[in-house]
C-alpha cells in the first residue's frame, strides 16, 4: 500500500486528486481521462522494454507488446482514416521533432507555421524552441482579430517556399480549412503537417472537419480532447504516401532510433483504450457538446462585454482579451484559480504585452464537458469568470511597463486577492456546483 510505504508521495497524490475534483479545469489542452485509461496506464506494460517496431524488436518477450501496439495502430488507422500510424512518440513535441528530423535539412529548410503569440505551438518554429533554432521559419499572416488570412498565407508560401507547412494550433478558436492548406501545400510542393493535438477528439467525434484527405502527415497528442493518456501519434495519409512512398519509413526511423529509445508500452496500451472509447456514440455526443458549450460560453462572455480573439469560437476554446477589461491575463488566471476555475494566461494576436504578463486568458470546454456540463452550466461559468475578473480591476497594474515594476506588484496582488471575500464565496459555490459533475 502506497499510503504506508510512501506516505509522502501518497499525500501529494491525495491532494492532487482532491484539487482536480474540487476545481474545474478550463485549460483547453487538459481533460479528465477515464478510469480505464488510467488503470491501463499503470498496467504491467510499464515493466517492458520493446525497442523497435512490432515483429522487429531488439529485446525478447515482446509478443504481447506487439499485440498491443498493432491493436493501437489498427484502431488509429480506422478512427482517423489514415494508412500508416506510429504510436511511439512520447508526447507531441518529440513527435513534431521527429517529423522535422525526418524531412528537413537543419539550418537550410524552412518550416511555415503560426506564431506562438497568434496561437501556434512552440514546436511550430518559435525562436525559443529547437524548431526555430535548427530550422528556418516563417509565420502565417493573421488579421488583426487573429483570423488566418489564407490568401496572404498562399502568397507568402509561394515566395518563401517552405518545405513543411504546419497547420493545427494551440490557441486558435476557429475551424481550420485543411482543404485550403492542402492546396497551398500542393502549389509549393511542401509537406502539409496537420497538428491536430487540440482538436483530435473533435475530429474523431465528428465535430470538426478531418485533415485526412488534405494533409500528408497528421500529428496528434492523445491526452487533450481525445481524452487518452499523455502521448502522441504520427499518422501518414493516402495523400502522404502518394507524395512520398518513403514517408512511413522516414517517420518511423526518425522516431526510433532517430530520436527515442524504447516505447512506453503502458502508454500505448492506454492509447488503444482511448481510441476504442473514441468510437462510441457517447464520444460523438461529447465532441459535439464541447463545441456547443464553447459557443454558449463565448456568447455569455461577449454579453458581459469581454473582447474575444477572432470574436468568438467554432471549436473547443476561447481566448479572452482580459485587457479589454483592463485586467492583465496573469492576474485574471491567478484570481480564477483562487475561485476554483483553472485556466492559463495567454497572449493574444499582436499582443503588446510579454508572454509572462500577457493580455489574455485561454479557456476551453473539453474538461467541463467530460464532467457532464451543458449550455446552461456555461451561463454559471461565465458569471463567475466575469465576477472574478471584475474583482481584479482598478489596481493600476495595466499601467506598469517593466518587469521590475510588474514583479513586486504581482506579488502584492496575489496577497490581496487571496483575501478577497467575493472570490472566496465563488470558490465555495464552484466546489458545491461541481458535486453534481463528478470527475471519473
Ligand atoms: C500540446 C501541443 C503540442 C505538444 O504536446 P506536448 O505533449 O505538450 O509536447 C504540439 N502541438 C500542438 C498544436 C499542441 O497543442
Amino acid at each position: 500500500m502506497l499510503s504506508q510505504k510512501d506516505p509522502e508521495v501518497y499525500a501529494i497524490l491525495q491532494k492532487e486528486d482532491k484539487r482536480q475534483r474540487d476545481t474545474l479545469t478550463l485549460i483547453p489542452s487538459e481533460n479528465y481521462s477515464s478510469l480505464e485509461v488510467r488503470a491501463t496506464l499503470s498496467s504491467v506494460f510499464t515493466n517492458k522494454y520493446s525497442e523497435g517496431y512490432p515483429k522487429k524488436r531488439y529485446y525478447q518477450g515482446n509478443a504481447n507488446a506487439d499485440d498491443i501496439e498493432l491493436l493501437a495502430i489498427a484502431r488509429a488507422k480506422k478512427l482517423f482514416n489514415v494508412v500508416h500510424v506510429n504510436v511511439q512518440p512520447y508526447s507531441g513535441s518529440p513527435a513534431n521533432t521527429a517529423v522535422y528530423f525526418a524531412l528537413l535539412k537543419p539550418l537550410e529548410d524552412k518550416i511555415m507555421g503560426l506564431a506562438l503569440s497568434s496561437g501556434g505551438h512552440l514546436t511550430h518554429g518559435s525562436p525559443v524552441s529547437f524548431s526555430g533554432k535548427y530550422f528556418k521559419t516563417i509565420s502565417f499572416p493573421v488579421t488583426k482579430d487573429g483570423v488566418l488570412d489564407y490568401d496572404a498565407i498562399e502568397k507568402l508560401a509561394i515566395t518563401e517556399k517552405p518545405k513543411i507547412i504546419v497547420c493545427g494550433f494551440t490557441a486558435y478558436p476557429r475551424i481550420i480549412d485543411f482543404e485550403r492548406f492542402g492546396k497551398i501545400a500542393d502549389k509549393v510542393d511542401a509537406y502539409l503537417l496537420a497538428d491536430i493535438s487540440h482538436i483530435a477528439g473533435l475530429i474523431a467525434g465528428g465535430a470538426h472537419p478531418s485533415p485526412a484527405k488534405h494533409a500528408h502527415i497528421i500529428m496528434t497528442t492523445t491526452h487533450k480532447s481525445l481524452r487518452g493518456p499523455r502521448g502522441a501519434m504520427l499518422m501518414i495519409t493516402q495523400k502522404g504516401i502518394e507524395k512520398d512512398p518513403e514517408l512511413p519509413a522516414k517517420i518511423d526511423k526518425a522516431v526510433f532510433p532517430g530520436l527515442q529509445g524504447g516505447p512506453h508500452d503502458n502508454q500505448t496500451a492506454a492509447i488503444a483504450v482511448a481510441l476504442h472509447e473514441a468510437t462510441t456514440i457517447e464520444f460523438g455526443k461529447y465532441a459535439k457538446q464541447i463545441v456547443a458549450n464553447a459557443k454558449a460560453l463565448s456568447q455569455e462572455l461577449l454579453n458581459y462585454g469581454f473582447k474575444l480573439t477572432t470574436n468568438g469560437t467554432e471549436n473547443h476554446l476561447i481566448v479572452i482579451d482580459t485587457m479589454s477589461k483592463n485586467v492583465n491575463g496573469a492576474l485574471a488566471a491567478y484570481a480564477l484559480e483562487l475561485a476554483g476555475i483553472i485556466t492559463n494566461k495567454n497572449t493574444i494576436p499582436y499582443d503588446t504585452l510579454p508572454p509572462f504578463y500577457p493580455s489574455g486568458v485561454r479557456i476551453g470546454t473539453p474538461g467541463a464537458t467530460t464532467r457532464g456540463m451543458r449550455e446552461k452550466d456555461m451561463v454559471m461559468l461565465a458569471k463567475w469568470i466575469n465576477e472574478v475578473i471584475v474583482e481584479c480591476k482598478g489596481n493600476g497594474f495595466d499601467k506598469l511597463t517593466t518587469k521590475e515594476e510588474r514583479g513586486p506588484f504581482f506579488k502584492q496582488f496575489k496577497k490581496d486577492i487571496s483575501e478577497n471575500k467575493t472570490i472566496k464565496k465563488i470558490a465555495l459555490e464552484v466546489k458545491k456546483y461541481l458535486k453534481d459533475f463528478p470527475m471519473p
